[in-house]
């Protein structure tokens, strides 16, 4: 009996860990959902929310995570290659997969949202993620199923499966499945606290902790690769931005695309000024 069936319910560990993401993104989402409707935190919005509400995005998003998150994890465990083995990690090895799970990610992320710009995949329907505006947190999965193969399942897999799989250390996989749900959620959010941060005053520690941490908590990034299409591929809230930094193509370092430019160059995606409603997919 493997370790996962002696301690879960769920008799697998992938779909424990898959239950345990969808309880934190779709709280995490109501949460950001009961700000927008109650005016709280107004001030933080950076992008007015699209006319399309929680309830129009939600069918795509729990498709893509019944119908393809969740098999592709459960495959991965069935095959030995995540979700299986000791049931705590070294202590060292858990520190030190966290920013590789990272690096990875944004290596995996770039290249498969990079191609699909500047190749013109189109039959991947990227083009049905960018008819959001990056400015409600559920939309962080609103994809075509195609597109959430690149953009979610892969970067989170291939660096999972390259750093061992992550054993059966539950603490391990529920941190890092949270933090990706989480950043994903927040840069979607319309919300960016980074200014608040950036304007506190004083020289207190917490002043200056509070400043120091202004460029972490930013959600800017992909906003604006909602809004140009062409900048900021995986450089986003909680990704270390390392091949955006590389190859010239973060956000504070490229001039945005002109409008009206070519196809295969910025098209795919294109969306209208923040704040405009975006064009349905
Ligand atoms: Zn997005
Ligand atoms: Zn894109």
């Amino acid at each position: 009996m493997a370790p996962s069936d002696m301690f879960f319910p769920f008799g697998s560990l992938s779909l424990f860990v898959w239950a345990f993401h969808m309880v934190v993104y779709h709280g995490v989402a109501l949460g950001f959902e009961a700000l927008d409707r109650s005016g709280r935190l107004r001030r933080f919005r950076v992008r007015r929310p699209e006319r399309r509400g929680w309830r129009a995005l939600l069918p795509l998003v729990l498709f893509n995570q019944c119908c393809i998150l969740l098999p592709a994890m459960l495959l991965l465990e069935r095959a030995g290659l995540a979700y299986a083995g000791p049931r705590h990690l070294n202590p060292v090895w858990f520190v030190a997969c966290l920013p590789l799970m990272g690096i990875g990610h944004d290596v995996v992320q770039y290249a498969g949202h990079a191609a699909m710009h500047r190749l013109g995949l189109r039959f991947l329907g990227h083009r049905v993620h960018h008819g959001t505006g990056a400015s409600r947190a559920v939309s962080a999965c609103y994809m075509h199923p195609a597109d959430f193969v690149f953009q979610i399942v892969l970067p989170y897999l291939v660096p999972l499966v390259l750093v061992g799989g992550g054993g059966a250390d539950v603490a391990f996989h529920l941190l890092t499945v949270s933090l990706g749900a989480v950043g994903g959620l927040y840069e979607h959010s319309g919300y960016d606290f980074a200014p608040a941060l950036a304007g506190v005053g004083g020289r207190g520690l917490l002043a200056r902790l509070a400043r120091a941490a202004a460029p972490l908590a930013s959600s800017h990034a992909h906003g604006q690769h909602h809004r140009f299409a062409d900048v900021s591929f995986s450089d986003g809230f909680g990704s270390p931005g390392l091949c955006d930094t590389l190859l010239g193509t973060r956000w504070d370092r490229k001039r945005p695309p002109r409008r009206g430019a070519p196809p295969g160059e910025a098209s795919i995606g294109e969306t209208p000024p923040e704040g405009a409603p975006p064009a349905a997919p």
